[in-house]
């Protein structure tokens, strides 16, 4: 089968692989979608050349097609239409237990990550403990966003703990951005999208953002704050994880609200004590979701019949890997995705 693999320095190749089997506790997926992430960028980007290839694709959603000899019914069937919790762990540790093998102390594989191969091909090994069901009435792209971008909203504003009378302000629009705007919005809460693009300054209204602002335009910190009484918001989501979005993230929370940072990557400077300290402002780093957090997303989409495939703007065949990754390095668009098979 044929796997995309990043090269570095924003090269990548279509190589053949052999098509995967089961080892004893693994099942083999056939891959129906396998979402892009704006975490790609940092393979696809890299300098370094490496030795080793491992396929990428972090989002990955399919059907099982083969069970390794320990792999019980009841965790997983050929023909399940299931997602993948990306991250095997040991196991064992407190982390992995719960749900959170991206925690585990062992170190996680990260499927399609340069540690384990992902999804960005026909098919995919991945241990049978790290699927997630996907709900008969989602579609499989659904399924793929649910898998790292779309899942990481659902993670971040369950993190932030959203109350439907409060209001949010989401920094960024991109396809993490949109998504959390989307749920925030279903959730009941007044959103506040920032963005610097038009196009998706745009797409966050048709999302069900109340107001949107654009932070090269306005003092999005005073923007906010005209739009919520004098006061800031009550929950802040920084998705861009540029320097000025989050400093400008954690002035815009109200007092005693909650500031969250799902992207890696960069630097944050503020005064903490009239930032922060004398604010009763918390702040909160995020990674993703947990196992069960994933399952409880796809649960939220499916009962309350959300239009996730709607954040995907381009369509693939693993053909086209290259102009694919050219078109998500200019960040402009919304979410990519290969259809293998
Ligand atoms: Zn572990
Ligand atoms: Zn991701």
């Amino acid at each position: 089968m044929l796997g995309i693999t990043f090269l570095g320095n924003r090269e990548l190749e279509l190589r053949e692989f052999a098509d995967p089997t089961p080892s004893p506790r693994d099942v083999v997926l056939e891959i129906k979608a396998s979402g892009m992430c704006g975490t790609d960028l940092h393979a696809y980007r890299r300098e370094f050349k490496g030795t080793e290839h491992f396929i990428a694709g972090h989002e990955p959603c399919g059907v099982v097609v083969a069970l390794g000899e320990h792999v019980t019914e009841s965790e997983a069937k050929v023909g399940d239409r299931v997602m993948v919790h990306h991250y095997d762990g040991c196991g064992n540790c407190r982390h992995c237990k719960s749900g959170w093998s991206q925690l585990c102390d062992e170190g996680p594989t990260v499927y399609g990550s340069g540690q384990g191969h992902g999804a960005h091909a026909r098919y995919m090994a991945a241990a049978a403990h790290t699927l997630v069901p996907l709900p008969e009435d989602l579609s499989f792209m659904t399924g793929a966003a649910i898998s790292c971008g779309t899942g990481t909203a659902y993670g971040a504003l369950k993190r932030v703990g959203l109350e439907g009378d409060e209001t949010l302000a989401v920094y960024g629009q991109g396809p993490v951005g949109l998504s959390t705007t989307q749920f925030g919005a279903e959730m009941g809460a007044h959103v506040i999208a920032i963005e610097t693009s038009p196009e998706r300054r745009e797409l966050a209204l048709e999302k069900g953002a109340h107001a949107v602002i654009d932070p090269t335009d306005v003092d999005p910190v005073e923007a906010i704050k005209e739009l919520t009484h004098g006061e800031g918001a009550h929950k802040v989501v920084e998705t861009a994880g540029v320097s000025q979005a989050r400093t400008a993230a954690v002035k815009g929370t109200r007092k005693w609200g909650t500031c969250c940072f799902i992207a890696g990557g960069g630097e944050l400077t503020f005064m903490v004590g009239p930032d922060l300290v004398f604010r009763q402002v918390t702040l909160v780093g995020h990674w993703t979701f947990s196992k069960n957090g994933q399952a409880d997303c796809a649960r939220f989409v499916s009962d309350r019949k959300i239009d996730v495939d709607s954040v995907f703007t381009h369509q693939f065949k693993l053909e086209q890997a290259d102009e694919a990754y050219k078109l998500l390095d200019q960040q402009k668009t919304g979410k990519g995705v290969f259809l293998p098979s």
